[in-house]
């Protein structure tokens, strides 16, 4: 079989396209294919497919294809042009990439596979070999493609939620589809006006077809849900993770006060327990747990701090929002005769909140979904080494977390 066949067969070109020849370089570890089209062939105006016989040819270009046994293969033609007297003299698209890319289509499809596999643009980089912007071009390209292709369905229950940049001084928002675990929204800041960007980029229908909203207790998002979706005062649940975590962080406030008093009696007792009291107990080690029962009594101010969030944790295994309504009630008066002031703050804030709290008996939706989601965009971060800048970021988490069809066809 002579190589330009061979290659006939390898790129599976479609006629009027062949292989005119191929040359080895060896020096620059690469092999040149070179495709033509014979004398007369017509060909499709771009914009309204008229046949029309070919005007001239554009410049010389190249593909970079798959490899051939390690060799660079490079796809080399010149794309003949038409005169369409509506449209005037046009490039004709070449079957086997996409408009203006300097790869195949076999080639970008094998680039995102490495691209979701390793996770890294690096990895990906070292075994493609490519450049860091080529790379990172497949990964633009692809995210492009998925929105361009992408269908507005309803979204039932979807979470909004922050998620800190560049080490918590920049943040961005992002809503879920808690269904599909999917982003489907991001935009810049934490505030109001970040969860309403983030909103306005679904469709009316979208919008419409929303039944519940978890987030976190922030006001912002408050603010934007309420602006945003119609009856959102029903919809509202504030994610039961994000709720201990402001219940956790009081037992700590408790605990630091109090580990100050105490070491002024020379009582070191508190030191370096914090994480101790942020574990539930059923999660506590052996060895943990043997030191927590050293340090746990009820005489203890972070003793009864830590009880009742363990107590707390109860209100989310009610059937439905009276019960969960009552039982809180219950906790509330508990906690607000005592003098755990971190608590009683805390307290109050759920009490606020509490009817998007329980509402979590009508729509058992949490962020803990997004969580995950979450610490996926963060391994995809730190494993990258950053993506250079916010828009990058941003561009990255929908290429691996928007549930989008990727591959070019
Ligand atoms: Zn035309």
């Amino acid at each position: 079989m002579q190589d330009k066949e061979l290659y006939q067969h390898i790129l599976g070109l479609a006629s009027p396209w062949s292989v005119s020849g191929v040359e080895l370089d060896i020096d620059a570890g690469e092999i040149r294919v070179h495709v033509a089209h014979p004398r007369g062939t017509k060909f499709g105006c771009p914009e309204c497919e008229q046949e029309l016989p070919c005007y001239d040819h554009a410049e010389e270009r190249r593909w970079r294809h798959l490899d051939s046994c390690q060799f660079k293969t490079i796809l080399v033609a010149r794309p003949p042009r038409v005169e369409c007297p509506e449209h005037g003299v046009k490039n004709v698209s070449v079957p086997w990439a996409e408009k203006s890319s300097r790869f195949t289509i076999l080639f970008e499809r094998l680039a995102i596979d490495i691209l979701l596999a390793t996770q890294t643009v690096t990895g990906a980089m070292s075994i493609l070999r490519t450049s860091w912007d080529e790379t990172w071009y497949f990964v633009q390209r692809a995210v492009r493609r998925g929105q361009d292709r992408k269908e507005a369905r309803s979204l039932p229950r979807i979470g909004i939620d922050e998620k800190a940049f560049a080490k918590g001084q920049d943040y961005i928002t992002l809503l879920y589809d808690l269904d599909n675990s999917t982003v489907e929204a991001i935009s810049d800041g934490n505030n109001t006006d970040s969860g309403i960007a983030c909103f306005s980029q679904l469709s009316q229908e979208q919008i419409a077809s929303v039944e519940a909203v978890a987030m976190d207790m922030s006001a912002a998002y408050i603010k934007a849900t309420k602006q945003a979706i119609p009856l959102a005062e029903d919809k509202i649940v504030h994610d039961r993770f994000h709720v201990m975590q402001l219940a956790n962080k009081a037992v700590d406030k408790v605990r630091r006060g109090e580990h100050r008093k105490l070491t002024l009696d020379d009582d070191n007792r508190l030191a370096k327990t914090k994480y101790l009291w942020l574990t539930s107990q059923e999660n506590l080690t052996e060895k943990q747990d043997a030191l927590f029962g050293e340090v746990f009594t009820l005489r203890l101010e972070t003793g009864k701090a830590w009880g009742y969030k363990e107590l707390l944790r109860d209100l989310w295994d009610h059937d439905d929002a009276a019960s969960a309504t009552a039982f809180f009630q219950d906790w509330y008066r508990r906690v607000i005769h005592t003098k755990l002031e971190p608590m009683k703050k805390v307290a109050r804030t759920i009490k606020e909140r509490l009817q998007n709290v329980v509402s979590y008996c009508t729509h058992g939706i949490t962020n803990a979904v997004a969580e995950g989601l979450n610490s996926k965009i963060m391994s995809i971060k730190r494993r990258v080494g950053g993506y250079r800048n916010r828009e990058n970021f941003k561009t990255a988490i929908f290429f691996y977390c928007g549930g989008l069809d990727l591959y070019p066809r």
